[in-house]
């Protein structure tokens, strides 16, 4: 397929925000394509060049692709830089360049597969020089591209695409373009994505095979699963009543999730609750693992936390956050802050799959192969029937160290639900018990300026959850406190990449920030109440039309979610519910009269 063909169908989806028509487009431009050209499509049309667990980047930084710009259309750096300066986006500024420059000649009509096979080379130059092989890989597929062209490929590889197509929309087009469309066959190609947690490989079986063959697609080493989540609700007693008034307990621990692949030969590798791959920064798992899970191949999952090495106490998340994206002095921080697996899940056993066994079965198969070792243990778990012991139960979580606990079905049907949010796991948190509700997971979708002590940097942030039916971030406050010194002084930095000049067409608020920002840093919030607002936009109607829910006092908990991508953050639905369910608590009668 010629690459021009792509950057129409993207101009054509920057135009709309209309999820069909972002559907039709995306069906119209897939439908011819086989293996490999579909996959490497999808991939791009996602922004990237591989699953995205694979974590390839192409490490392109704005002053690399001026020179590449610079380059190709024979003119200065700096005249790049200003003119990027005066329209805000590199890769407008690209097309524009580019349709100025007369050309000699025409040459071939540059392709998919060479656009492809040019950024692969740019993600894999590495070492001395691979900086001046990377502007000139980039400045002689310029010279080649239309400015159409042109400027989709800039901002692919500055990670700047205006639409990065997200995965639902193009599960919905996968159906549409080789399916028949219906409810069902949208739901295989979900459930074979969940298992796979890769797009091009579902799209390459549909595409070569059909909708029958997804069902070959299961479990493989190496490649992470999608998590199962976990429904809330506010009291113990709704838990085990949803429960079915039985359930099995188990400690919430408050720390980093972690799926473990635990090859029979072969290093060990650890996923996050993205699917980012973090082996590095646990050494100690890495080790442990292998000795201490037998009948490999095996995929298990826990929470990984830190423990205090000389009394064997859990400690505060912190400190094992601190661990992230360390590559210098991780053998100190190992030391000084070692970390404890506490497995809770066991979805690939002896290479077999057991995923689709119920929890109990799972947990009796996790409980006979695995060997606790000092950083590989079982997670803390009882099964309860009634209300008081599950208040026992909790009372012992918190006392450990945990923050809560996590109720897990046992019904016959409690398979693993990849990917999946539902009532089979259902977390019970400290907060609820105090009355406040649970910490909200918000996107930045702005920022605004500073005064006082703040004059010169960001003083706040505007907010955003995410809503999943309509694929938009909706505002739900804009939040200023909680931010020490240290944190504050990193958001410009963190959020520099994803600026924009104007509000990206996924946001939807009534507020105009000073800067604003594609929805990409997720923060965890905790707030007094949720309100009716006239100004935010979260779940606009859903309780009194033209208002949409808002977080009273919010304040930064001090944790980065790092580990949830914008569309993992809380959405308008969970929201929502929390509203609910705190006025139900407000208008619960304190007396038996109602008084
Ligand atoms: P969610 O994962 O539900 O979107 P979240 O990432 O903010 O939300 P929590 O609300 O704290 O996490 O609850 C779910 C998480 O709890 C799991 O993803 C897992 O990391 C963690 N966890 C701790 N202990 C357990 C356990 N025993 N079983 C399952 N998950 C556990």
């Amino acid at each position: 397929m010629e690459f021009r063909r792509f950057a129409e169908a993207f101009d054509r989806l920057e135009a709309t925000s209309k999820r069909l028509e972002m559907r039709a487009i995306l069906v119209e431009l897939i439908r011819p394509l086989r293996p490999p050209e579909l996959e490497r499509v999808l991939y791009l049309a996602q922004g990237m060049l591989r699953p995205e667990y694979e974590g390839v980047e192409l490490g392109v930084a704005d002053s690399l692709a001026r020179r590449a710009v610079a380059t190709a259309t024979h003119t200065e750096g700096s005249v790049v830089a200003r003119r990027a300066k005066q329209s805000g986006d590199l890769g407008t500024t690209t097309g524009e360049m580019l349709s100025e420059v007369r050309r000699l000649e025409e040459g071939p009509p540059l392709r998919v597969a060479d656009v492809y096979s040019e950024f692969t080379r740019i993600a894999q130059a590495s070492g001395p020089g691979s900086q001046d092989t990377k502007v000139n890989i980039l400045s002689e597929l310029l010279v080649r591209a239309t400015p159409v062209e042109g400027k989709f490929i800039v901002r692919f590889v500055l990670g700047t695409l205006r639409v990065g197509v997200r995965e639902m929309t193009i599960l919905d087009a996968l159906a549409e373009a080789f399916g028949d469309g219906s409810k069902a066959t949208r739901a295989k190609i979900e459930a074979a994505f969940n298992l796979s947690s890769d797009l091009g490989l579902v799209a390459n079986v549909l595409a070569e095979k059909g909708v029958d063959h997804l069902s070959e697609i299961t479990l493989e080493v190496g490649r992470p699963i999608r998590p199962m989540l976990a429904e809330r609700e506010p009291t113990l007693g709704e838990v085990l009543k949803r429960m079915g008034g039985r359930a099995a307990l188990e400690y919430k621990y408050d720390g980093l999730r972690v799926q473990a692949h635990i090859p029979r030969s072969g290093p060990v590798r650890l996923f996050s609750r993205r699917l980012e791959e973090t082996s590095a920064q646990f050494p100690e798992l890495i080790e442990e693992l292998p000795r201490a899970v037998r009948a490999t191949p095996a995929i298990i999952e826990g929470e990984c936390v830190p423990v205090d090495p000389d009394t064997d106490e859990i400690q505060p998340f912190q400190q094992v956050s601190r661990r992230r994206g360390r590559k210098h002095d991780l053998a100190r921080v190992q030391a000084e802050v070692p970390v404890c697996l506490f497995a809770f899940d066991v979805l690939l056993l002896a290479g077999k799959p057991v995923y689709e066994k119920s929890f109990p079965e799972r947990r009796a198969l996790l409980e006979e192969a695995l060997t606790p070792t000092e950083h590989v243990r079982l997670a803390v778990q009882k099964v309860v029937s009634d209300e008081r012991e599950a208040q026992r139960f909790f009372d012992e979580a918190i006392a450990a160290g945990g923050e809560g606990v996590m109720a897990k079905s046992l019904a016959p049907g409690s398979a693993y639900r990849a990917g999946a949010r539902g009532f089979w796991w259902i977390k019970y948190k400290r907060e609820y018990t105090a009355g406040l509700s649970d910490s909200i997971d918000g996107v930045v979708v702005g920022a605004f300026l500073g005064r006082g002590r703040r004059a010169g940097r960001y003083g706040a942030f505007l907010l955003a959850v995410y809503d999943l039916k309509k694929d938009r971030f909706e505002s739900f406050c804009k939040v200023g406190s909680g931010f020490d010194d240290e944190q504050l002084a990193e958001m410009p930095k963190r959020l520099a990449k994803w600026e924009t000049d104007d509000r990206p067409k996924e946001v939807e608020t009534e507020l105009t920030p000073d800067r604003w920002f594609r929805p990409q840093l997720v923060l965890e919030v905790r707030g007094a109440e949720l309100t009716l607002s006239p100004i935010h936009r979260a779940c606009l109607g859903a309780i009194r039309e033209g208002a949409g829910l808002a977080l009273r006092f919010p304040r930064f908990t001090g944790r980065f979610r790092d580990d949830k991508s914008p569309t993992e953050a809380t959405t308008s639905a969970e929201l929502l519910k929390m509203y609910k369910s705190q006025v139900r608590q407000e208008t619960a009668p304190s007396s038996p009269n109602g008084n």
